[in-house]
């Protein structure tokens, strides 16, 4: 927590200087999967307009630092997205839009992914179908309080023992 000091100095840590920085420059990869992925760019746009809370769209996962997987993922899309997910750098961030990248919506078939962690950790999960864009907003604000309150989540071993588990129930 930054405090101010008796010579009128604010007093913080490099991690929380950090984060700071990286909740307010969320920079999400340009993706989008099906119909959830029109509220996106609809958030995206004037009237919603997320620019303002630092929230600006890249063309490359390079530069990306959150995953926003708007819409159904199918099982041939998911090495796809799990490919992106690899080539964003760390420290990142997932946000599930909608039911279908949450638990795979109103699709239970064989064809359809039934939820994005099964494939890759999530941080944030959105309900409805589709999200209104106030939601996804709401979605990023929760994403930002996690950083603040959590700072960078080391999910490295976690993530493995998860995968291993969701491996070992099939
Ligand atoms: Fe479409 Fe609903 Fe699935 Fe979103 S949750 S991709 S709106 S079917």
């Amino acid at each position: 927590m930054a405090a101010i000091n008796s010579n009128g100095f604010v007093i913080t840590t490099v991690e929380e200087l950090l984060n700071w920085g990286r909740r307010n420059a969320l920079w999400p990869v340009t993706i989008g999967l099906a119909c959830c992925a029109i509220e996106m760019m609809h958030t995206a746009a004037s009237r919603f307009d997320l620019d303002r809370l630092g929230v600006i769209f890249r063309a490359s996962p390079r530069q990306a630092d959150v995953l926003i997987v708007a819409g159904t993922v199918v099982n041939k899309v998911a090495p796809m997205l799990k490919l992106i997910w690899e080539q964003m750098p760390d420290p990142k961030w997932c946000i599930t839009m909608g039911g279908c990248a949450s638990a795979g919506g109103p699709f239970p078939t064989y064809a359809t992914l039934q939820g994005m962690d099964r494939i890759i950790p999530v941080d944030v999960y959105i309900p409805g179908c589709p999200p209104h864009p106030q939601g996804l907003i709401y979605g990023i604000l929760q994403l930002q309080k996690k950083i603040k309150e959590k700072g960078v989540r080391k999910y490295d071993k976690a993530f493995a023992q998860f995968k291993e588990d969701v491996q070992r129930q099939g």
